[in-house]
């Protein structure tokens, strides 16, 4: 019933990565950049990867994106048009003065103007920056200042509600254009603009290590820092979407994120549409039968979601998944955080399809360590480096020691912890952090760039996330790390989400403290809380089960859908909460 490994039928469509070890004998990076096209004069351009060579090809008349409004309105854009869309903006930014390397940033919700913004930017060599539409005025200061946005893309409803207050605080911001048709004092309406402007347009000469978006991290473990990638990321975003999404030309593919988050942008606009497919762009919120009903009437063939958004479908119960027609579904992956193995099993159950967990981060700019298609599954490990990316597990070394750190130390050892590392130079490797060198230079060490997360490599190759460097628990001269506690919980069918933070104690240096919440139809009180504790006891052994479990509502969650701990640590402790900015109201 719950085995921990998952062996996968003969594929219907052979998988594009088909033989990892063969993949992985050589540098991938001549090959994936052979796939792409390149600009006649030998230079690399994201957009003209995802739209304009699909236009001038045999894929013109292909659905390259199709919206789904929040009332079910249906809209279909085929590559020709959205290269002639994406023109049109692109030309409407040249009109109004913007030069190449200018920072046009986005905030509105999942709009055909934001994913038009976003590829018209990048054909005319400006820098896309999106931010959540949900952000409050503080957030959007905070990185359009520093950002130094020249344009803002946005809704008038949006920009009087959230930006006409703080506009003297971003003295960079020149342009502000929104989608409607009446333009707010101060703003001018795109559709006027992009009616007057040409649908031709032809991309300027782009090198590859011209930078092309600003993405801010999740804010999980601190202040959100500002990660700047280059054009030549898409070799990763292709060669990516080929390899770890298995993307095949004619799929119907539906990543759920939200292009503030940078999944949303890497896996939700650029690997897709460099790969040809139709993508669904659903503007909605998640909600089990809105998403269940997408994938059986579309039927997505890949479905790219996180775990957040998993638990909350585990949550509305299998049953309901089984009521709809998922059958077209061919691969299911998820990113954001560790997949806890209940989710495995339960989709197992419930879509009759595995999970497909995979690990990258804002900074790596695109998947780096994935469950492939062609590899069996190991329920609560993360997968195996993608062809091309070399992973290290490096001893940690502390804060403090900072710069004199001496040579980092690899464990070669399989199954001992430490920091995850990836050899630097990967293309779509973030080449700064905004305003931030000496923090950039603090992440490399040696040939490495150290993640900040922590994990450990099997006898096979596949790697096991323990959790972030800063919640990594020490007690009682153990090393625990939150998710093999949360996932233990996870597995008590009272308990939907789990969370679990260090709490200092005078004898144990620190005891594991659990936060849980329970799915519907349960009921928090001492009998539970025996049940809980004895569960976790048994599964985890007394010296990793919490010592103390607290009933929540909810858990403070980042928009990008993670639990932030650090949130429920300062709490816990009475300290200060530190940057919020980023929290999802809970
Ligand atoms: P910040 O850096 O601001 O604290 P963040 O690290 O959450 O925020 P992101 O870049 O969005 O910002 O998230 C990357 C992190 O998410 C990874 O470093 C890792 O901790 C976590 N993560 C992503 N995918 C996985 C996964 N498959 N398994 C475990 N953890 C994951
Ligand atoms: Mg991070």
């Amino acid at each position: 019933m719950r085995p921990d490994r998952i062996d996968k039928p003969p594929a219907t469509v052979t998988p594009n990565l088909a033989d990892y070890e063969a993949a992985r004998a050589e540098p991938p990076w001549e090959r994936a950049r052979s796939w792409l096209q390149g600009l006649p004069d030998g230079g690399l351009n994201i957009a003209h990867e995802a739209v304009t060579r699909h236009a001038r090809g045999p894929r013109a008349e292909h659905v390259a994106l199709r919206w789904i409004g929040k009332d079910g309105e249906r809209r279909d854009l085929s590559y020709a048009q959205l290269e002639r869309r994406t023109n049109r903006f692109a030309n409407v930014l040249a009109s109004l003065g913007v030069e190449p390397g200018q920072r046009v940033f986005s905030l509105a919700g999942r709009v055909p103007a934001l994913y038009e913004g976003a590829l018209g930017t990048l054909k005319h060599r400006a820098v896309f920056c999106p931010l959540f539409s949900a952000f409050g005025p503080e957030p959007i200061a905070a990185r359009l200042g520093p950002g130094e946005g020249t344009v803002l893309l946005t809704t008038a409803r949006l920009y009087e509600r959230k930006v006409a207050g703080i506009r003297d605080r971003l003295p960079a911001l020149r342009h502000v254009l929104v989608v409607d048709e009446d333009a707010p004092e101060g703003t001018l309406s795109l559709p006027a603009l992009m009616a007057a402007a040409s649908d031709a347009y032809e991309i300027g000469p782009t090198r590859p290590e011209d930078p092309a978006l600003l993405h801010f991290t999740s804010g999980t473990t601190g202040k959100p820092k500002g990660a700047l990638h280059v054009h030549e990321a898409v070799v990763v975003h292709h060669l990516t979407g080929r390899y770890a999404l298995d993307l095949h030309p004619d799929d119907v593919y539906w990543c759920t994120a939200d292009p503030g988050w940078v999944t949303g942008t890497s896996y939700g606009i650029i690997a897709p549409l460099s790969c040809g497919v139709t993508m669904i762009v659903d503007e909605g919120e998640l909600e089990p039968r809105r998403w269940y009903g997408i994938i059986a009437q579309e039927r997505v063939d890949v479905w790219y979601t996180a775990p957040t958004a998993i638990r909350m479908l585990m949550k509305a119960g299998a049953e309901l998944a089984r009521s709809y027609d998922l059958s077209s579904l061919r691969f299911v992956g998820s990113v954001g955080e560790p997949l806890n193995p209940e989710a495995i099993w339960w989709a197992q159950e419930a879509f009759e399809r595995p999970i497909h967990d995979n690990w990258w981060q804002t900074e790596t700019g695109g998947i780096m360590v994935a469950n492939l298609a062609c590899l069996p599954i190991k329920p609560g490990s993360m997968g195996r480096p993608l062809p091309g990316i070399e992973v290290a597990i490096l001893e940690r070394v502390g804060e403090e020691e900072g710069e004199g750190r001496g040579e980092p130390v690899e464990i070669t050892e399989p199954g001992v912890e430490g920091e995850l590392a990836l050899r630097a130079g990967w293309p779509s490797m973030f080449r700064a952090y905004l305003g931030q060198p000496e923090r950039y230079a603090r992440c490399f060490d040696g040939p490495w760039y150290r993640s900040g997360d922590l994990a450990k490599r099997d006898a096979d190759g596949y790697l096991w996330f323990l959790g972030r460097a800063d919640d990594v628990i020490k007690s009682a001269g153990h090393l625990i790390g939150p998710f093999e506690v949360e996932s233990a919980l996870i597995e008590h069918p009272a308990v939907a989400e789990a969370a679990v933070i260090g709490k200092p104690d005078p004898v144990a240096g620190n005891i594991v403290k659990a936060f849980v919440a329970l799915r519907p139809g349960y009921e928090a009180g001492p009998a539970l809380h025996r049940e809980l504790m004895a569960h976790a006891r048994q599964r985890l052994g007394p010296a990793v089960a919490p010592r103390e479990i607290d009933f929540a509502e909810s858990l403070p969650k980042t928009r990008s859908g993670k639990i932030m701990r650090r949130l429920l640590r300062a709490r816990e402790l009475g300290l200060p909460e530190g940057d919020t900015s980023t929290l999802e109201s809970y």
